[in-house]
């Protein structure tokens, strides 16, 4: 069936897709470097997922302690298990203290030191002296409401700079024209009306995708849609089989009580009161990485040692903390504490559980924020007008495993080299080409069929199977077998698809379709990650795989690359990028302090 829908065309020199922390900062410096720039986004700028960050953002400005950003990079490289890109890490790290500072005058509203600094707060992974010395105070956080202050601050400047917000457009698919990006075109919510934005250069900022599971800290709005778009256009998406599990998600609601709460001095414990973390990691404990506590903490409830009536979670107690540090430097996780577990922060502990946080894989770029579509000869090729940040991108600079607080810092870095980067390729005088509408045309048409999908299963239902099987069979800890089954029920679950019921026609408001549009997105990325974990016969960084419980250098310190054509994924690789910017001889990184060796904390 053709789609006889009028749609209404913008031309932009860029167009951003998502106004998260990493699509107002990339929409910020774009509309600074003199570019015509659209932001458009599915929900309110300041509802993105951005918005619930608590802890905080990481960057060595040694206002509490000595610190550099070599540290900070040696974390990163140790946090990402030696999977990230040597390139992008340092990049990050040696970006992080200006884009701080950049954020403080842009009006953030950090806590601050005694002085007057901004204050910084240890977090997991974060230590001195390439991890030789004590944990370092290098998180900078406005209360545990540091997302928040970021975003609004964010949206603000945006539009001081006469950036232009179409806000409730949902982005259906990308225009590609002659293997390049030309733009994307969108579903208005509130009105039904068709939008394309023709445009020179795409950046899809639209997230992770935690909702391919059933418990997970992330809003229900995380459903990968770029990954989706990307998939669609027949470009790979990188090391997937990598998600964050983050050790203290509330018991039953999933809800995300910061790392921040451990950095205060939080601990866990066992059933028989036991400071577990101590066995585990007797140097950092508590303060290990995340992928390492949630381990932990599994090996602990498996072992017989939960607490509660079935044994099943463990506890976080900040009870011993001072009543004024709990107010001052955790009100809202005191809060969300009072509502999602009935517990008083200050008297009990609050029950807590590994939950699905921060995928550390998604669209490959460089460290520009370029995307990128490697062939054999050239693992480094770009696709022409198209960008990723945030964490829908895959710069690499997690790898295996993001260290908290290191997202954040993520998005501002990547988000404002993608403006520089697009400040030098794209030229505002060049008029756009025309409109290519045999693309759109497609997208219309797969858009119209959704629309009128008269399957036998509806949407709900679908989703919660592909869930449920992500959460039973790409868990924290992973077998051959459960793997393998996982691999086989997905491929089921995503052939599926073609079976959709959508009931609602209509083109307003229409939820129904909308989380179809979302289904279609986060299905790709739910294959993507199981296909790529069943190939990883290794474990490194959040991919624990018992059956071959060590990593694995000399044959999997690659990125995995996945094609996802419909129920199938094809998997492919690319070199991890070992050279860092800048050598030690010149004030660089020295390559010896950041060769692989044993992740122990
Ligand atoms: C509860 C929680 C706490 C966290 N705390 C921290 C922390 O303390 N420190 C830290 O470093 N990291 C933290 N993280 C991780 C970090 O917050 C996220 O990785 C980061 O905010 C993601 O930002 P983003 O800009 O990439 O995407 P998001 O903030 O998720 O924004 C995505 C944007 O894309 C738009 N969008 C998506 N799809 C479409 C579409 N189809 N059409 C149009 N628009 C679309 C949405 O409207 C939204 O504006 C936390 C994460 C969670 C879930």
């Amino acid at each position: 069936m053709t789609a006889a829908y009028p749609y209404e065309v913008h031309d932009y020199d860029v167009v951003v897709v998502g106004a998260g922390g990493a699509g107002l900062r990339a929409t910020l410096g774009m509309a600074e470097q003199g570019l015509r720039t659209a932001c458009v986004t599915k929900v309110f700028p300041t509802r993105s997922h951005t918005v619930a960050a608590q802890g905080g953002i990481a960057a060595s400005l040694s206002n509490m302690g000595p610190d550099n950003w070599q540290w900070h990079m040696y974390d990163t490289v140790k946090g990402s298990d030696w999977l990230g890109d040597t390139d992008a890490m340092e990049y990050l790290a040696r970006e992080a203290p200006a884009a701080v500072y950049e954020l403080e005058h842009y009006g953030v509203p950090f806590s601050r030191t005694e002085e007057g600094k901004i204050y910084q707060r240890p977090f997991g992974g974060h230590t001195t002296q390439f991890g030789e010395g004590p944990p370092v105070q290098r998180t900078c956080a406005a209360a545990d409401r540091t997302g928040h202050a970021i975003l609004h601050t964010l949206y603000g400047q945006s539009l001081k700079n006469n950036a232009e917000f179409y806000i409730e457009y949902f982005a259906l698919d990308l225009i590609i024209t002659d293997g390049r990006c030309t733009g994307v075109v969108c579903w208005k919510l509130d009105d039904g009306t068709i939008h394309v934005f023709n445009a020179k250069m795409t950046v899809l900022a639209t997230g992770g995708y935690g909702r391919a599971y059933f418990s997970a800290t992330s809003a229900h709005t995380c459903t990968g849609d770029g990954g989706g778009m990307v998939a669609r256009a027949g470009l790979p998406l990188q090391d997937m089989e990598f998600v964050q599990f983050h050790p203290t998600g509330i018991y039953g609601s999933g809800c995300l009580i910061t790392e921040g709460a451990r950095g205060e001095g939080g601990y866990l414990t066992n059933s028989k009161g036991e400071r577990f973390m101590e066995r585990y990691a007797p140097t950092y404990k508590d303060l290990a990485s995340r992928d390492v506590v949630s381990r932990c903490m599994t090996i602990e409830i498996r072992e017989g040692r939960g607490v509660g009536a079935e044994a099943d979670h463990i506890h976080l107690h900040l009870n011993h903390l001072p009543p004024a540090t709990l107010h001052e430097r955790l009100p809202g996780i005191s809060e969300s504490a009072k509502i999602f577990a009935g517990v008083d922060v200050t008297k009990e502990p609050i029950p807590v559980l590994p939950t699905v946080h921060y995928n550390m894989g998604g669209i490959p770029t460089n460290y520009w924020g370029e995307v990128l579509n490697p062939t054999p000869g050239n693992p480094d090729a770009i696709f022409p007008g198209l960008m990723a940040v945030g964490e829908a991108g895959c710069a690499s600079v997690h790898g295996a495993n993001r260290l908290g607080s290191n997202s954040l810092i993520d998005l501002v870095v990547f988000g404002r080299a993608a403006a520089i980067k697009a400040g030098e390729i794209v030229n505002p005088k060049e008029r756009n080409a025309p409109v290519n509408s045999v693309e759109v045309d497609k997208a219309l048409s797969r858009f119209d069929a959704l629309r009128h999908a008269k399957g036998s299963i509806p949407t709900a239902d679908l989703r919660l199977e592909m869930q449920k099987t992500m959460q039973a069979d790409a868990a924290v800890f992973r077998t051959d077998k459960t793997l393998a089954e996982g691999v086989v029920k997905m491929t089921r679950v995503a052939e599926k698809m073609a079976d959709l019921k959508v009931t609602d026609r209509s083109l307003v408001w229409n939820s129904d379709l909308m989380e179809t549009l979302e289904l279609t997105n986060l299905m790709p990325n739910a294959l993507a990650t199981i296909v790529a974990a069943e190939a990883r016969k290794e474990s490194r960084g959040a991919h624990a795989h018992e059956d071959y419980p060590n990593r694995d250098d000399e044959n999997w310190r690659v990125h995995s690359l996945a094609t996802v054509d419909g129920a199938k994924v094809t998997l492919s690789s690319r070199p991890v990028h070992l050279d860092p910017l800048t050598r030690h001889e010149d004030g660089g990184i020295d390559l010896k302090k950041i060769a692989p060796k044993a992740r122990v904390y």
